[in-house]
């Protein structure tokens, strides 16, 4: 597996691995089987894997929420070599964003809402880190988890809007034995924040928004951001609450609607 910082060297080692088809999995580190799963789909399509290891500050918009976000890049390397990675994208912040930078993409309508709406310039953020990794990487599918539902509306967009040539595969999301989302952010979770937390995914498997206010509200410790039904692809019921200082995101398919 080859570690590349810069956007050249990255450029230069895919050059010549084109023609199998490439593999791009976007994260931020601080993997988990949610990660691995993406990883997997990526290594069972492509010819080349690239996994990009870069947690956007574009994105975030708090400094507590960036300065506090985990980060261990020995162990990520050794699990992205494990899942059968190729090669590694991990930039320092001055190669993705160099003094001047001013260009930004916005997925307007879908990147105010939702999350949007809590999290002023996080899709902005997301869809102008993803963009230049496309242009960087070129990769034939790119891979995304359901976990991030308005996420993946934003890149699909992003992708229709702009004609990129990236075809966006989409992962379920992956889930502890106990029905939690896997995502880095659990780690800041005490034990008890932790059992907690649980109240979101069993409000959303309820698939109804008002029964799922309804326990979310008599759930102690647990403070709402939203509850909503988005017409994604597929309609999704998306929630985000905050438990203690953390902040977590959950969805459900509505399929059967
Ligand atoms: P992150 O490192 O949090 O930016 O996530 C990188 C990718 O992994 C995104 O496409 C996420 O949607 C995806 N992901 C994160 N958590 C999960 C999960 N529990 N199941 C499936 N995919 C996930």
């Amino acid at each position: 597996m080859e570690v590349a910082r810069t956007i050249a060297e990255t450029r230069r080692a895919l050059e010549p691995r084109r023609s199998g088809g490439v593999g791009l999995v976007p994260t931020m580190g601080a993997l988990h089987d949610g990660h691995l799963s993406l990883l997997s789909a990526a290594r069972a399509e492509n010819d080349t894997v690239v996994m990009s290891l870069f947690v956007n500050p574009a994105q975030f918009n708090e400094r507590g929420d960036l300065a506090s976000y985990p980060r261990d890049e020995r162990r990520d390397l050794r699990l992205a070599e494990e899942a059968g990675v190729d090669l590694v994208f991990a930039p320092s912040a001055e190669e993705m964003y160099p003094p001047g930078f001013q260009t930004w993409v916005d997925v307007v309508e879908l990147g105010s809402i939702l999350e949007g709406a809590f999290r002023p310039g996080h899709f902005r953020g997301v869809a102008t880190v993803c963009l230049k990794l496309f242009e960087i990487v070129r990769p034939d599918r790119a891979y995304f988890g359901q976990k991030d539902a308005q996420q993946v509306e934003v890149i699909r967009r992003l992708i229709a809007d702009l004609a990129l040539e990236v075809e966006l595969r989409v992962c379920p999301t992956v889930r502890d034995a106990d029905g939690l989302a896997l995502s880095s952010r659990n780690a800041r979770l005490s034990p008890e924040e932790r059992e907690r937390a649980l109240a979101l995914p069993r409000a959303l498997a309820t698939r109804d928004r008002e029964s799922a206010l309804r326990l979310l509200a008599e759930s102690e410790g647990v403070e709402v951001d939203y509850v909503e039904v988005a017409d994604f692809q597929p309609p999704v019921l998306a929630g985000a609450v905050r438990v203690g200082g953390t902040r977590l995101i959950d969805n459900v398919v509505l399929d059967e609607r």
